[in-house]
């Protein structure tokens, strides 16, 4: 099939028009516009009320989100900050989840104003990994530097399609590294793409993946219409913001939504992941497993990445984190290597739940040799590049359990099963056991003897801690932790 076919069979429309009311999406423009403006944050007692409504784990409406985003006095800041981190330890306890990004192409059909991997960008090295360099990424991701969850990116290519997609996924899923104690080995692949049709998304969901993501970059429409090129794919906003809906009718319901901050008004972005939120749980029953808020950063030949009249200062993206962890208190929220190390070490104190480690974006950049960011092979420059060991270090030195559980997905706890059992606290007792087992893993397949012995205690404490909150399942976890001690690898609650 040449490229064009390709991409005038590419959207279906009548896989969205059953969403629309009157012809019209859930982002009404104006009226966000409207809520941003007349919901001023002065009434003490409906704050209260509001930090209510997220104490008890429900979604808020886009009027209190609107008010919480709008709250500048200090006092009300510092306890919505404090009400943040309270609701994220109810429904995840101290866990922080890592992964990293496996970037497998960088073709495009897409022109994207913000992305160095857009068609026009002539000077972007363009690259798909074959299987046999997919091996060596996985071989270092998973036997050099231990992670177990990828998310796998692409570009919207026919050399990236569903095919390539569903054997590059397999092809990670079969590679098994030994390591000094035991093995290596990715067990979640999420996957970062473009907006897939019905029939594609039921191959993504047979293959195995975790959470399907994808950022609708921006919620307002005029502003999507002007960065996303008249031709293009990427046009097409509905088909995007459906994609979700789709996933769910296709067998998916780990979602993850986002937007790039940056291109448009902040408030305005996260009223739009509220309101998606608030959509998925109208039409499918569950909301979103993650949200992600990237921070637009600089890429190659894209000038509007320096010079967006949008930009977002550090305080209100600080902000906006709390907002979101408030608005939507049983998601996931993921902070990425994007964000400096200074940013990425305060949002741990703001419900963040999982982030990327040793991360590299170029194509194939794990198993290279060079240590440098390169402007020509990534999609955009990092903020963070420590490595895993490098946050281990600091999770554990401030009490958080570094968790590499996979387990929910592969056991069934995923959509609306995890949503209830997010909402009740009831997810944190399975991940309490499988944060631990995971760990002990890592530890003594990966981490050099300071790592070890600065984690050592916090291990100490969570099985102590297990003891106490869960007695009925001690025995039996304890016996899976003699058993990992001893070599044994994978065992999960
Ligand atoms: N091509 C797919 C798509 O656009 O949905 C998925 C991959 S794209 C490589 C992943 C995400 O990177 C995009 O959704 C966008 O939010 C983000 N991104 C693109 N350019 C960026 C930049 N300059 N800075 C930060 N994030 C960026
Ligand atoms: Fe392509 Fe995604 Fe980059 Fe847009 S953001 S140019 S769709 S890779």
């Amino acid at each position: 099939m040449n490229i064009n076919d390709w991409i005038n069979n590419r959207i279906k429309p009548e896989q969205y028009t059953e969403y629309l009311a009157n012809g019209k999406d859930f982002i009404n423009d104006e009226l966000i516009e409207d809520k941003i403006r007349s919901n001023n944050a002065k009434d003490r007692r409906r704050f209260d009320e509001i930090l209510a409504i997220s104490k008890s784990i429900q979604t808020l409406s886009l009027d209190d989100t609107a008010f919480l985003l709008n709250v500048e006095d200090r006092d009300m800041l510092s306890e919505m900050r404090s009400t943040a981190l309270a609701i994220k330890k109810k429904v995840y306890d101290n866990r922080i989840v890592t992964f990293a990004p496996i970037y497998l192409g960088s073709y495009c059909v897409n022109n994207c104003a913000y992305c160095g991997f857009k068609k026009d960008n002539s000077a972007v090295r363009r690259h798909i990994l074959t299987e046999e360099e997919i091996v060596h990424e996985i071989e270092v991701l998973a036997g050099k530097i231990g992670h177990k969850r990828l998310i796998a990116v692409y570009g919207e290519h026919p050399k990236n399609d569903i095919d390539y997609m569903v054997n590059s996924i397999r092809a990670i899923y079969n590679v098994k590294v030994k390591t000094k104690n035991g093995y290596g080995q990715i067990r979640r692949v999420n996957v970062n793409a473009a907006p897939l049709a019905i029939e594609n998304l039921k191959k993504l969901h047979e293959v195995g993946i975790g959470t399907y993501q994808v950022f609708q970059e921006t919620y307002h429409h005029e502003t999507y219409d002007k960065l996303h090129p008249k031709g293009t794919l990427k046009n097409d906003y509905k088909w995007r913001l459906y994609c979700m809906h789709r996933a769910f009718q296709a067998g998916i319901d780990d979602f993850g939504i986002g937007a790039l901050f940056g291109l448009y008004d902040w408030k305005f972005e996260v009223m739009g992941l509220v309101a998606h939120a608030l959509d998925l749980e109208k039409h499918v029953g569950i909301g979103p497993h993650t949200i992600s808020f990237p921070r637009i950063e600089p890429a190659f030949n894209s000038p509007i990445t320096q010079s967006s009249g949008h930009k977002v200062t550090d305080d209100d993206f600080l902000k906006l984190i709390v907002v979101l962890r408030l608005a939507v208190p049983y998601s996931g929220m993921i902070i990425t290597a994007r964000e400096s190390e200074d940013i990425r070490s305060k949002s741990w104190l703001l419900g963040i739940t999982q982030t990327d480690a040793s991360t590299r974006i170029g194509v194939g950049g794990y198993s290279e040799k060079v240590t440098e960011q390169q402007d020509k092979g990534q999609q955009f420059l990092l903020g963070d590049t420590r490595s895993l060991t490098e946050l281990i270090r600091e999770f554990s030195s401030k009490g958080m359990i570094t968790s590499f559980c996979t387990a929910g997905y592969r056991c069934g706890r995923t959509g609306e099963c995890i949503m209830d059992l997010l909402r009740t606290g009831q997810e944190g007792k399975f991940c309490k056991l499988n944060a631990v087992l995971t760990f002990r893993e890592w530890l003594d397949d990966f981490a050099d003897e300071e790592t070890k012995k600065m984690s050592e205690p916090l291990i100490e404490k969570e099985i102590e801690e297990v003891k106490m909150s869960n007695p009925g399942v001690f025995e039996q976890f304890i016996s899976a932790y003699d058993k990992t001690k001893d070599g044994q690898r994978d065992l999960y609650f």
